[in-house]
């Protein structure tokens, strides 16, 4: 997405520029070091975790709950009309609909998701009430919509005229071809550690941009686009979620965690397994990003071109995932 690549290129040179109103102690996109061990810390993936991470570190800051951080924190990109990949004013699927994906996890491995959603500004916490009010994990469309509504959330139009226009254009050709990492995706996956040691994830998303009606990606599959577990570590998945899919992406790195490996290697060893599994990886990317339970941290992804956010009391980082090719 173009507000990325700028950030990419501008925070090398300023890191004041895009600041705003947080604090930069630090931001760059260097090359990756191993996340160093701290809590709490946040984690996000593209440069849209950053100012999410902010708000997420609000409450981690005050020794709030990992889980309230991240719901916090994810809101910040639904809530913006201009991250055109998660939420409001993301990019609606080739009919013009604006159809929403996302899932909440906990220490408890309690777990909520909402798939296909339509009309409600924040599927995260349409997620977070799935997890805490019912007895399922996941609701899908209409009915998701009737459960969010039954708890007070307001429908919208989410379809914003900047998102309206790039459809018609696209809908001039129609060609329906997921390109990833070009300028339609970027999906917001958050991981949080807290004071008191406990970990949670979130992830939301508005999916492949001119995506089939009715198409739901990796980003509200617990195990595919977000994990948790409270013994060992969390992981979210960004990219083309239908390859994240096939190899279950999260909860692999997990489980690739808890054999030793550090969060890097973790993320590394699952791409190489997404790659090992297809033809052609050209005009493919995924990418993850995953923390352990000591609150080190680390990223991979196939291409280039993929970043990640960091908050910690040291301040604010934005890195550059290491990639394959
Ligand atoms: N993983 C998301 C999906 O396939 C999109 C993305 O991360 O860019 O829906």
């Amino acid at each position: 997405m173009s507000t990325r690549r700028k950030f990419i290129k501008i925070s090398a040179l300023s890191a004041t520029f895009l600041s705003g109103g947080f604090q930069f102690a630090s931001a760059f996109a260097g090359s990756v070091k191993q996340g160093k061990g701290s809590k709490p810390i946040v984690i996000s993936t593209w440069d849209h975790g950053i100012p999410a991470n902010e708000a997420a570190w609000k409450i981690l800051s005050k020794n709030g709950s990992a889980l309230d951080a991240v719901e916090a924190g994810v809101r910040v990109p639904e809530a913006d009309p201009n991250v055109r990949t998660v939420g409001y004013g993301g990019y609606p699927d080739r009919e013009g609909k604006v159809t929403l994906d996302a899932c909440i996890m906990d220490k408890d491995s309690n777990c909520g998701s909402v798939a296909f959603l339509q009309h409600i500004k924040h599927p995260i916490s349409v997620a977070r009430r799935v997890m805490e009010d019912t007895p399922h994990v996941m609701l899908v469309g209409e009915g998701a919509l009737q459960f969010a509504l039954s708890k007070g959330f307001k429908k919208e139009n989410l379809l914003t005229p900047e998102s309206e226009k790039d459809w018609r254009n696209w809908l001039q050709e129609s060609k329906y071809k997921p390109v990833i990492n070009i300028e339609n995706h970027d999906t917001i996956g958050m991981l949080a550690l807290d004071a008191n040691g406990d970990l949670a994830g979130a992830c939301t998303t508005s999916g492949a941009a001119y995506k089939m009606h009715g198409r739901v990606g990796d980003s509200p599959i617990i195990g595919a686009g977000l994990f948790v577990d409270n013994e060992v570590g969390a992981a979210t998945a960004t990219g083309l979620g239908e390859a994240v899919i096939r190899m279950v992406g999260s909860h692999l790195v997990v489980e690739l965690m808890r054999q030793g490996n550090s969060p890097e290697d973790a993320c590394r060893l699952a791409v190489e397994r997404i790659i090992s599994k297809q033809k052609d990886v050209k005009d493919l990317q995924v990418g993850f990003i995953a923390l352990n339970k000591n609150g080190e941290y680390g990223g991979y992804c196939i291409h280039k071109g993929f970043n990640y956010a960091i908050q910690d009391k040291s301040g604010t980082k934005l890195l550059d995932g290491k990639s394959k090719f």
